[in-house]
């Protein structure tokens, strides 16, 4: 089984206003009948970056759900709201924080969750790894600095959610991180050349993804949009934390 990306439901149960966090195109359907079932209205739809591997859900959930706005940093993609780095993302009393951690691409963000119990980290930060740096505008010398400046700075319980992981884990935190990362607890010049060195294949959706997700994953949506046995992971945000 290949897991092509995780998506992540947040939701406030008081108000019950909610945010996902980098839903896929071909699972849209299925994130808006969990939407519906909870009984949650999707006020936000982020992207943590510009994918290259699969065709973001953010344009397909619009149509689905009324109301919902989406919501990236990168300035060439087309969206509803653009962010920056210090912004809240509201959702009723709940809220995240972007942090610009680039690197991995030039508009890469984290979403902290306003107590910093959890983060939503994209592709900068992977468990026990990292997203590649080798193209798009990748860094590996700013990655280094935005994952210790950003993410790892955070508590060492703050939960870490990343955008993927090939190997079915979906979680780690602060503490892990800073102990095991086989990348990020070397030294810079050590994680330059590691990162420099990786020999990693062209996405093979590269060609689609990135210009349909430039323009909010709504355009020429390739009609085999593939489906991934990507999960999606609901939080009670203030359940969990109050
Ligand atoms: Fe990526």
């Amino acid at each position: 089984m290949t897991r092509i990306a995780d998506t992540y439901l947040l939701a406030d149960p008081a108000s019950r206003e909610a945010v996902i966090i980098d839903p896929v195109v071909g699972w849209a359907d299925r994130d808006a009948e969990l939407v519906r079932d909870l009984g949650v209205t999707l006020k936000y739809g982020l992207n943590t970056h510009v994918h290259a591997d699969h065709v973001t859900g953010t344009g397909k959930l619009k149509t689905l759900l009324a109301g919902m706005q989406s919501v990236i940093f990168e300035p060439a993609c087309k969206a509803d709201v653009h962010v920056a780095h210090g912004d809240r993302v509201q959702f009723g009393s709940r809220w995240l924080e972007v942090r610009h951690t680039p690197g991995h691409t030039p508009g890469c963000v984290t979403f902290v969750l306003d107590d910093q119990s959890m983060a939503f980290t994209g592709d900068a930060l992977l468990i026990r790894g990292c997203g590649r740096t080798d193209f798009q505008g990748g860094s590996a010398p700013t990655l280094f600095d935005s994952v210790h400046s950003q993410i790892l700075s955070l508590p060492d319980a703050c939960l870490l959610f990343p955008a993927h992981d090939y190997k079915g884990r979906t979680v780690t935190s602060v503490s892990e991180e800073k102990a095991k990362n086989p990348r990020l607890t070397k030294s810079k010049e050590e994680f330059v050349h590691i990162m420099d060195h990786l020999g990693l294949e062209r996405p093979k959706l590269i060609d689609i993804a990135v210009p349909a997700n430039l323009e909010c994953g709504v355009y020429d949506i390739p009609a085999d949009a593939p489906k991934s046995d990507g999960s999606v992971a609901t939080v009670a945000a203030a359940a969990a934390a109050k």
